[in-house]
């Protein structure tokens, strides 16, 4: 099979397009089923679960980078000879999804409250349907491999129906339960909010001193002062040793109220007076204290975040405006002792930003905690690996430390709890069906109203996608999985919650390896965000610059354990990669007059033996290098040996013995040569870039219907020659050194040199052998003589224990040629002296960021190199 739109034989365009080549074989692979993996297949399986993007999301920096690396193992796996399955989805994102939504019906002067809880749901699902496909189309512009046959959606059948199945089973088994329990609450999105959904930020505030009758203490809080049941000492304080137990009359600001005193170990007698106010209703600590003393809890502030009637004569009034007006009625009554200015971190909805409020709710829980033992034994005797290793102590703390997880929101679009309750007897039914009426005493019954946290589905994936409950042909060839590709931000949310729900549900950990990716940022290393309009988007760099380009940058800098940094210039920089390779292919392509497939006659003479060589070498790193995920590494091995070896020597090499070869045979041998090493190279390098290497794959002779499903390279032709790696690299050396000469001395690329090589006694048969190579790479007449004196006026140089002297006599204009690099030797020699007076100054070196002293340093190596180079150059002309 030959390319979809234009025959192999149309000559190779003379500029590579990356748009055209991209839209002309993506929906080809597609639609030859490439894609695609098969559960009965006998072949190794091997399989990744895409991270699954919001619904509503489009294509970040984040998600173009996790399923690049992604897309590369698993088109690398796929050419190896795997099953390969990359499974699909996108998450249904609860508040995010709904926050959409709820907007569109602002603008429309509605609520949610309005048009009811059905209809608002059919607003939302037709939303989704029409606007939620944005992400899978952007992530095909990338290139992803995926399996979009099996997409699926968190909120789908399938799903759906798993989501209950744990529900049900983990409620049969006393691990999920009911509650009232103090959570954080958004009076904004009105729900719930995990640990992990609160973010902290550090404020000035003012820490309260209040009279409390014989007591003094200190808050930042005074107006939960309303709903304080309890004061608490720690109970090693000798300091208030004799109220404890006590209940005291304390005048406040509505009147006389009683408070118990009591001992806690929670209380810290170092922090403020040593005393605390016990408020179980609006502190999770004080909630705990609360529960150990049988404290009874007093909302004060309601779900809207505003006083209750509890709070009195401050009923209805904002709690932020409450807590001002408080302060005044206490200090006109004389019960605050003194205020001090405070400094500490608040609880903010990581959505909206409002102050999360402490509340309590009755919500649904998991006890979390036998599920976590699990899975920190799975990361201990390495059924899990996490890669970087560093990031098992983060996931280690998390399951050690970890809490019962509140499982309840209270939004619309999610998965609705399968809980009914039942008015007239009081009874609670969990229930894997919808219930109509009460199994107890046939009465009608409500359903719980909120819905699942969406961690809660997402928590199933690498089971739910694969069939789960069901004994599905995928779930017994995919699962486990073999790796997870992720940012560390969810390896709490996400990661941890896995490897929980996979090993008690499906008895096995989720997936084998885990590889952590670092973050993006920009090209000064600052944190990609709107406001400091330095997002990069990734559709606009794709289509300045080609998809590949984009894909080889991201993992070109996706080093283990350090921030990828993108710019423009860098994804430039790989757009000239593209062409470089582009170029050299249409060279190769351009010299395959009289090409004979099958008139191979073995290796070419040594530059053919050494680039053989040179590709196994990179074939074993790549592959070397993916294994550990060192995608950095795998790119720069297959850059280095494309972009040098193979475009900067061997086709030089192999240009110029096709023009003069006259024997036929050394014609064909270098024309195999050419094509089977390119043929490999761009093997090697699809899973990286993977539409130009098709492109060029194609027009290659070649085996096969698409390089997409052509065999990974395991070895060249001829495997490893150290003889011919070390000859050439005698060769390239002298050539080199013969060219660096030319450019320091500025002669012109079309004059001829003439170079004399005073050989050692070792290399001057290699030396005298290859001496027409040397003179075609070097453009120089070549003489090795191992008894050679060196002329006068010549430029020396040193390759290996030979001594290489470069005539210059005629070339060059020795009197100006001397004043010339006399000068520039005190220019650089004032430089040196600026800038190591530069680093001498303590003000600069302790003040200036660490990366500015850096590249002074760097900068001043460079001078002291140039500036050795430039009198070691004036001996020549002396
Ligand atoms: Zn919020
Ligand atoms: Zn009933």
């Amino acid at each position: 099979m030959t390319s979809p739109n234009a025959s192999p034989s149309a000559p190779i365009p003379d500029r590579y397009e990356p748009a055209a080549v991209e839209e002309r074989w993506y929906p080809e692979w597609e639609k030859r089923g490439y894609f695609r993996a098969d559960p009965e297949s006998t072949k190794p399986p091997y399989c990744i679960v895409i991270p699954p993007p919001n619904v509503t999301g489009s294509l970040h920096v984040g998600h173009a980078l996790d399923n690049t690396l992604q897309d590369i193992l698993i088109r690398t796996k796929r050419m190896d000879g795997f099953n390969a399955l990359w499974q699909p989805g996108t998450d249904h994102a609860g508040i995010a999804t709904q926050v959409v939504v709820e907007r569109q019906l602002a603008a429309e002067g509605k609520t949610k409250n309005d048009i009811g809880r059905e209809a608002f749901l059919a607003r939302v699902w037709a939303w989704k349907e029409d606007a939620g496909g944005t992400i899978i189309r952007q992530l095909k512009k990338l290139g992803a491999s995926a399996d979009w046959s099996r997409l699926r959606f968190t909120m789908d059948e399938g799903l759906s129906r798993a989501v209950r199945e744990v529900f049900v089973r983990l409620y049969d088994e006393g691990l999920i339960y009911r509650d009232d329990y103090i959570v954080n609450w958004c009076p904004r999105c009105q729900t719930v909010l995990s640990d992990l959904e609160v973010e902290r930020e550090e404020r000035d505030a003012e820490f309260v001193y209040i009279k409390y009758g014989p007591l003094t203490l200190g808050t930042v809080r005074p107006e939960t002062k309303l709903g304080d049941t309890g004061l608490a000492v720690h109970p090693g304080d000798v300091r208030y040793a004799q109220y404890v137990g006590q209940t005291l009359d304390i005048p406040s600001v509505q009147g006389t109220i009683s408070v118990k005193v009591v001992a806690d170990e929670a209380v810290d007698p170092e922090f403020g007076t040593g005393v605390i106010k016990v408020t179980p209703g609006h502190d999770p600590v004080d909630f705990e204290i609360g529960r150990r003393h049988g404290l009874p809890v007093r909302t004060v502030i309601g779900f809207d975040g505003k006083m209750t009637a509890a709070a009195g004569k401050y009923a209805g009034m904002d709690r932020f405006e409450c807590r001002k007006k408080i302060v005044e009625d206490m200090q006109a009554l004389g019960l605050i002792d003194h205020i001090e200015p405070y400094r500490h971190a608040v609880g903010l909805c990581y959505r909206c930003k409002t102050v999360v409020e402490p509340l309590v709710s009755k919500q649904w829980y998991v006890n979390v905690k036998p599920l976590a033992d699990v899975a920190l034994a799975a990361a201990h005797d390495g059924r899990i690996t996490i890669v970087p290793s560093g990031w098992t102590n983060t996931y280690d703390q998390w399951m050690q430390n970890i809490r019962p997880w509140c499982i309840s929101r209270q939004l619309w679009w999610g998965h609705r709890i399968p809980a009914w309750y039942c008015d007239t007897d009081g009874s609670v039914h969990v229930s894997r069906t919808d219930l109509a009426a009460c199994p107890k005493c046939g009465g009608a019954l409500r359903q719980d109203p909120d819905v699942l946290d969406t961690w809660f589905s997402s928590g199933l994936w690498p089971f739910s996608t694969l069939g789960w409950p069901d004994d599905t042909p995928e779930l017994r060839t995919f699962y486990p999985t073999s790796v997870l590709v992720t940012g560390f931000d969810i390896i709490f949310f996400w990661v941890a919650r896995m490897a929980m729900l996979g090993l008690h549900f499906m008895k096995a950990e989720p997936f084998r390896h885990v590889y952590i990716h670092a973050l993006i940022r920009d090209a000064e290393g600052q944190k990609m965000s709107k406001s400091k309009g330095n997002v990069v988007d990734p559709l606009a760099i794709m289509s300045k610059y080609g998809t590949d380009a984009f894909r080889f940058t991201l993992a070109a800098f996706a080093a283990q354990g350090r921030d990828i940094r993108i710019s423009d210039e860098r994804v430039e920089g790989y757009r000239n990669f593209a062409n470089k390779l582009w170029n050299a292919a249409r060279l190769v392509l351009s010299n395959l007059e009289g090409y004979d497939p099958a008139g191979d006659t073995g290796a070419a003479g040594l530059p053919g033996r050494w680039i053989e060589s040179r590709l196994h070498a990179s074939i074993h790193d790549v592959r070397a290098a993916l294994e550990a995920y060192r995608f950095n590494d795998a790119a720069g091995a297959i850059y280095q040996f494309l972009w040098n070896d193979f475009c900067d020597w061997y086709l030089e090499i192999a240009k110029n013995a096709l023009y003069r070869a006259e024997d036929p045979a050394e014609r064909q041998r270098v024309q195999h040569t050419l094509v089977t090493v390119l043929e490999a190279t761009l093997r090697l390098l699809h899973p990286f870039m993977p539409f130009i290497t098709e492109e060029l794959w194609q027009r290659l002779p070649h085996d096969g219907e698409s390089i997409m499903v052509a065999a990974y390279p395991k070895a060249s032709r001829t495997g490893p020659d150290a003889e011919a790696e070390r000859q050439m690299g005698a060769l390239i050396q002298a050539v080199t050194v013969i060219r660096n000469i030319r450019g320091e001395m500025r002669i012109s690329p079309a004059q001829t040199l003439t170079a004399v090589v005073k050989a050692a006694a070792a290399e001057a048969p290699l030396l005298r052998a290859h001496a027409g190579l040397i003179e075609t790479l070097a453009r120089a007449r070549v003489t090795i003589d191992p008894a050679a004196t060196r002329p006068r006026a010549s430029a020396l140089g040193v390759a290996g224990n030979s001594e290489i002297y470069v005539e210059l006599e005629g070339l060059v204009d020795l009197g100006a040629e001397r004043q010339r690099l006399e000068k520039e030797i005190k220019r650089a020699a004032d430089a040196i002296a600026f800038t190591r007076g530069k680093l001498a100054r303590p003000d600069f070196t302790e003040r200036a960021p660490a990366e500015i002293v850096d590249k002074e340093r760097e900068k001043l190596a460079e001078q002291e190199a140039l500036h050795a180079k430039l009198v070691a150059s004036l001996s020549w002309v002396g």
